[in-house]
């Protein structure tokens, strides 16, 4: 494999896309393939599907394919639901597992559903937890022996800055904590070995760097040791011992498949399935060479192009994930501008223009050609305009 490989997605001719970080693109193949799944499974086989088309073991068989990503072993992931819930799931289970201990320690840089999950929960479980948020650099000191679980997001959605997972998670198992990791901007952006790591929980979603779609299936992996011991909190019946003896009592499935809640998204996830398959073919350390050489091209040509922007990611690759951010007075507007001349990166309150650097489908020309276009637009106060200013209801 040689990096990128930009005739495997479908790019639209002449846009820069550097939002690879919160939407993957299409990769081809993709669209051929849901459409015949509709067509030959859904539409031809209709209910028969569940076993003839291996629609139900489809949440395990794609969890495999991202285990590989992120070091898991196999039969030790599974997909389904947002990582909203995900993240509900491994905190109530990670709670369980230390019931004499109530505080759950996060960091201000974790993305906000994450807390509002861990505020959510511990509300509804009434037993005097708490939630305790500290700056992302005091992390590894606030991990005292009270603490129940620790809940991070290994790359900060706003600046790239990356935790060390393997360090923070031996942090927390020296002070009897359970570790609870989210990926949504690690999986399929930066090597990651989660059996390497030790810890307890991971969570991630799919249609960032994955290219899974809108709305693709989050997943949930549980270190293989302790998947048998969970009382799961959302007891859904496909997480059920056996489902279709329709038992009134809930008993979980053996291992990993009692994260499982509900019906699959089977579409949804046959979109992920095939998007996948382009992981086979990539080698994550090359990636990973391949984003930090992209990423330190654009921070180097915006210091030397565009005055007003600051940067707001770590300077030190080792400490970024793959993505870079800057703070801009009136990012809001000169992202807007940047998107209307076809260079796609988006906006994080209050003043953050980020940019992700995916190097499946990006190469140095398109670095180079996004800063001169933003360098036009900065020098010449392109973003003032009143269609620039008025903020839209995604951003
Ligand atoms: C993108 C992201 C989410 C989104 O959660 P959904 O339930 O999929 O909407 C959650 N947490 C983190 C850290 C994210 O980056």
């Amino acid at each position: 494999m040689s990096l990128p490989m930009k005739d495997r997605f479908e790019l639209p001719e002449g846009m820069i896309y550097l939002d690879g970080n919160s939407l993957g693109p299409l990769p081809k193949g993709v669209a051929a393939r849901v459409a015949q799944k509709m067509t030959d499974e859904w539409g031809g086989q209709l209910i028969k599907g569940w076993n003839a088309c291996g629609w139900m073991a489809q949440p395990s068989r794609v969890g495999d394919m991202v285990g590989r990503i992120i070091g898991a072993p196999e039969g030790s992931v599974v997909m389904g639901d947002t990582l909203s819930l995900k993240v509900y799931q491994a905190l109530s289970a990670a709670l369980q597992m230390r019931p004499e201990r109530k505080v759950i320690l996060s960091d201000i840089g974790n993305f906000p559903t994450d807390l509002y999950m861990a505020e959510g929960l511990v509300r509804h479980l009434g037993q005097g937890h708490e939630l305790r948020v500290v700056a992302p650099e005091d992390v590894a000191g606030a991990i005292s022996e009270d603490i129940a679980a620790v809940t991070l997001t290994q790359v900060d959605y706003r600046t790239g800055r990356m935790h060390d997972m393997n360090a923070i998670t031996a942090t927390a198992h020296g002070a009897g904590a359970v570790m609870v990791w989210d990926l949504a901007h690690s999986a399929g952006a930066v090597p990651v070995d989660m059996a390497g790591s030790n810890a307890e929980f991971a969570v991630g979603c799919t249609y960032k760097y994955l290219n899974g779609g809108p709305g693709a299936p989050a997943f949930i992996y549980v270190r293989p040791d302790l998947a048998d011991s969970i009382n799961p909190a959302l007891a859904g019946w496909l997480g059920h011992e056996a489902p279709f003896a329709f038992d009134l009592d809930y008993r979980p499935a053996p291992g990993i498949e009692r994260m499982r809640v509900g019906t699959p998204p089977v579409l949804q996830m046959a979109a992920l399935e095939e998007a996948m398959a382009i992981w086979g073919e990539v080698d994550m350390a090359e990636l990973r060479a391949a984003s930090i050489h992209l990423s330190e091209l654009f921070i180097h040509e915006v210091e030397a192009r565009c005055p007003d922007l600051r940067l707001a990611s770590p300077r030190d690759a080792a400490q970024r994930g793959s993505q870079v951010s800057f703070h801009f007075e009136h990012g809001y507007a000169a992202m807007q501008a940047l998107i209307a001349r076809d260079v796609i990166g988006d906006f994080r309150a209050p003043d953050i223009m980020r940019f992700g650097f995916t190097p499946l489908y990006l190469d140095e020309s398109d670095v180079k050609g996004a800063v001169a276009i933003l360098a036009e637009i900065l020098r010449d106060r392109l973003w003032d305009r009143p269609e620039y200013l008025t903020r839209q209801r995604v951003t």
